[in-house]
């Protein structure tokens, strides 16, 4: 079987500022891994380049066996596969909840409303905001605004979910409401690559954690060995910032 991520010795630079420097990794399909790290380490830059957001400088991004960055890649098509959600949100302030779903499905998938409202529909209960589709993003809390961003990817059948700091823009009190939802996620199967500082939810759902700094990989493995039993000092120097 292929693997849902491959990520082989990729480099980014941003003029002379070396921000990856080699990584190397990989996700089989069904599992969940949480890159955590310092400011800086070059954690959204891996994000972005997994999607190719940003065009490595050097190395290979496979996703599901295909490669990205390959010349000839269909890189809209791959990336249909691959569902994103930012800390901020990035919702259309003009449109409702359920319209907010609904646009990428017909724009992208071509979906006709009939079905793309459907989809939103049931999206927005998985993520136990239904009854809040005909809301306006500045009526919604922001977790409910974040759950209105990741039913939107959902509506977009990826096979992959990458999320950058999710709950870093909420108030402490709505952080849970959506780690709940990203756990049901990571429950049914769903592949994920989540970069956050939620330590919690790193150790309980994660299956490897990664711990980047200065635009490496310092350490990859399960959660009770990367959190519970760090090998390298830069590990331990982060965790005991964090924790
Ligand atoms: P993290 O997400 O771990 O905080 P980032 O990947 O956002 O780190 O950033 C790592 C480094 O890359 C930072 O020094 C940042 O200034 C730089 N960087 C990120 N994106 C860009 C960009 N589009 N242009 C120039 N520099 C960038
Ligand atoms: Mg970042």
């Amino acid at each position: 079987m292929n693997h849902a991520i491959e990520v082989r010795d990729l480099h980014k630079s941003f003029g002379s500022n070396k921000v990856l420097q080699g990584i190397d990794f990989t996700v089989e399909p069904g599992q969940v891994v949480c890159v955590i790290g310092p400011s800086g380490s070059g954690k959204s830059t891996l994000l972005r380049c997994v999607n190719l957001l940003e065009m490595p400088t050097q190395g290979k991004v496979f996703i599901n066996g295909v490669e990205l960055t390959h010349l000839d890649a269909d890189i809209d098509a791959a990336r249909r596969h691959i569902g994103m959600v930012f800390q901020q949100f990035n919702l259309f302030p003009h449109m409702t909840a359920l319209k907010n779903v609904m646009i990428a499905q017909q724009r992208v998938l071509k979906r006709g409303a009939q079905e793309a409202e459907i989809v939103a529909r049931e999206n927005l209960n998985k993520v136990g905001i239904g009854d809040k589709c005909d809301s306006y993003p500045a009526q919604l809390s922001g977790g409910q605004q974040q759950r209105v961003a990741i039913a939107r990817a959902l509506a977009m059948n990826p096979t992959l979910m990458l999320f950058d700091e999710p709950t870093s823009a909420l108030d402490p009190e709505l952080v849970g409401d959506v780690l709940t939802v990203m756990r049901k996620l990571a429950e049914e199967g769903m592949t994920m690559l989540v970069v956050t500082h939620e330590m919690g939810f790193a150790r309980e759902v994660a299956d490897r954690v990664v711990f980047m700094d200065g635009g490496v990989i310092v350490e990859d493995g399960p959660p009770a060995q990367v959190i519970g039993d760090p090998q390298h000092e830069r590990t331990r120097t982060f965790l005991h910032r964090v924790l």
